[in-house]
């Protein structure tokens, strides 16, 4: 027997899951509702639904048609907010250029994204003017400005935000057109080759809305809901504030954007406006314990989804001290990119804090639709238990389908049917992933599997420690050898050296909790770990650099 399709009457509404259906309700019933962005603009939801139709109808009039890519470069802002909105839901395609990004690399994602019209922060008009012979697709440039002064540049500015905003209508009307048209773009910023370009659709935005929101709908602990404040810190141009924004919208909840990250100034927004709901990766949340002002700032109302990158347990212990309720999630450019989410189940709230914290640390449960498994390297599923590591391959609604005008590398990504996230990861009996590598960084020593994540966490515990990365590196023994590059906080520096360090791990492998082939052969004090354009350890290059410093002898 063959499956049976639904019949539809002719008159029936197919109701296509377009972006624009998360507008409509939360402008509808929570008009007042404020939007902020940083110290210069307060805004309502109701001037949001406006002025996103004034935006598009904007756009139409500078000739942006559907299929068209409309690239932004801005800090966090109401008007990204707006972009996040207007531009998909004319049936154009977001461009979120990563303004951390190199000027060649720039130059690169904005002529492969054939970018149509560039929405551009005053501050960033020195990288556009860098590159601007060289840019082949941009017709138009409009002005994103906070200083209220033209600013003198050698670029073609068409017009600026708010004035092509002004000369808009309201009520634009905006088409219904299929569930999978492509609403954003943006690059990965993996550390060798190319840029990447990934995709995503109305439908896989709208769809990753609901997942998400359907995990973090419930009481307690992990929880996002009305009466939250929501104040992303990570950029809306990574993954689309890992679509936070949209999540927000469709709660209805006061929004705080934050413009450029500054310690002291995002503290003093969570004070002044009362936010309750962030993410972002470690280091931001590390600079933001070290600020000599975080005293001044009550922290106990916040939750914040650290991602991005593993979330180390001294870290999570500084925040618990304060109140946060701090949680990990996990996922990738690749994947839109939630995944999992490090939540408590409802038995584990009895356990001790300490219990609690290494369930916080884990890379979390995968969210509702999502298929997340654990394989070897024929695609079999490895055992639940906690300790048995393999690669992570995911299925979700809300996956790229591809890198865009890639077809090689696309086809490499989902080899087998399931999208290889690259990273090193295992399952445990409660059905938890903790990520222990990537799958490129992971270091074999002997034969045996070294986790670098874990090294990391050991050494971090460390009180002198600021912060550390440990890479492998050639050895023609044991294949490869474990080096840590460490940090030490500047009053701590003169206790603590190479030996001490060691000692410290040392402690560790006595406890079983290390193996002994686990210390590193080097400890190296270093004043700085370069880091990627969204904050990452940049492995690659303290490889190509260490290999370089033993060269040189
Ligand atoms: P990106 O595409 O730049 O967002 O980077 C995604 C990568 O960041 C993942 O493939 C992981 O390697 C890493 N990552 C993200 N979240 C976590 C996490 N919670 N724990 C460990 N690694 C993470």
């Amino acid at each position: 027997m063959s499956a049976k399709l639904i019949d539809r009457t002719p008159s029936a509404y197919g109701y296509p899951l377009l972006i624009k259906h998360l507008l409509g309700n939360p402008v509808r019933h929570f008009p007042q509702q404020e939007i902020v962005y940083g110290d210069f603009k307060r805004q309502s939801y109701r001037d949001l639904g406006e002025r996103v139709g004034r935006l598009a109808s904007g756009l139409a009039g500078l000739g942006v048609k559907p299929g068209d890519t409309v690239a932004v470069m801005d800090w966090d802002s109401h008007r990204y907010l707006e972009c996040f909105f207007a531009v998909p839901m004319m049936g154009a395609v977001l461009h979120t250029v990563n303004i951390r990004l190199s000027p060649e690399q720039i130059l690169y994602t904005i002529n492969h994204a054939e970018d149509g019209i560039l929405l551009v922060n005053t501050e960033f008009l020195p990288i556009l003017e860098a590159i601007r012979d060289r840019i082949e697709p941009v017709k138009h440039i409009v002005l994103l400005d906070d200083t209220g002064q033209r600013p003198t540049t050698a670029l073609d500015i068409a017009t600026d935000y708010e004035s092509l905003l002004a000369a808009g209508d309201p009520a634009y009307p905006f088409p219904d057109f299929s569930e999978d048209t492509r609403a954003t773009t943006f690059y990965t910023t993996g550390t060798t080759g190319l840029p990447k370009g990934v995709y995503f659709s109305h439908r896989q935005l709208v769809l990753h809305t609901f997942g998400v929101l359907s995990a973090l709908a419930r009481p307690g602990q992990g929880s996002f809901h009305r009466d939250d404040v929501y104040l992303p810190i990570t950029p809306m141009f990574h993954v689309h504030a890992w679509g936070v924004p949209y999540v927000a919208t469709t709660l209805g909840v006061k929004q705080v954007y934050p413009g450029r990250y500054v310690p002291e100034k995002l503290l003093e927004l969570i004070a002044r406006e009362g936010a309750t709901f962030s993410h972002c990766v470690p280091t931001i949340l590390q600079m933001l314990l070290a600020s000599p002002y975080v005293d001044q700032v009550d922290l106990s109302r916040w939750k914040v989804i650290i991602g991005g990158a593993a979330l180390p347990q001294a870290l999570a212990n500084q925040a618990r001290t304060r109140g946060i309720d701090i949680f990990a999630a996990y996922g990738m450019s690749e994947t839109c990119p939630i995944l999992t989410l490090a939540q408590l189940k409802p038995h584990m709230m009895a356990w001790s804090e300490e219990r609690q914290l290494e369930i916080r640390c884990k890379t979390g449960l995968a969210i509702p639709l999502v298929e997340l498994r654990v394989v070897d390297q024929d695609l079999n599923d490895l055992p639940h238990d906690g300790k048995s590591p393999g690669e992570v391959v995911v299925r979700a609604p809300w996956l790229t389908q591809g890198y865009l005008k890639d077809p090689s590398t696309s086809e490499q990504l989902w080899r087998g049917g399931y999208l290889h996230t690259g990273d090193i990861g295992a399952i445990d009996q409660e059905g938890y992933l903790k990520i222990t590598d990537r799958l490129k960084d992971v270091i074999k020593t002997g034969g045996e599997w070294l986790s670098s994540l874990e090294l990391e966490d050991l050494i971090l515990k460390h009180p002198g420690v600021a912060e550390t990365a440990v890479i492998g590196v050639p050895d023609a023994k044991w294949g490869e050898r474990p080096v840590a590059l460490v940090v030490l906080k500047p009053d701590r520096a003169s206790q603590t050296d190479e030996a001490a360090l060691r000692d410290w791990l040392k402690a560790f492998v006595d406890k079983g909790l290390l193996s002994k082939w686990g210390i590193p052969d080097r400890v190296l004090l270093v004043d700085t770990i370069p880091k990627t354009s969204v904050g990452k350890l940049d492995k690659k290059l303290m490889r190509d650099q260490y290999q370089k410093m033993i060269q040189q002898g």
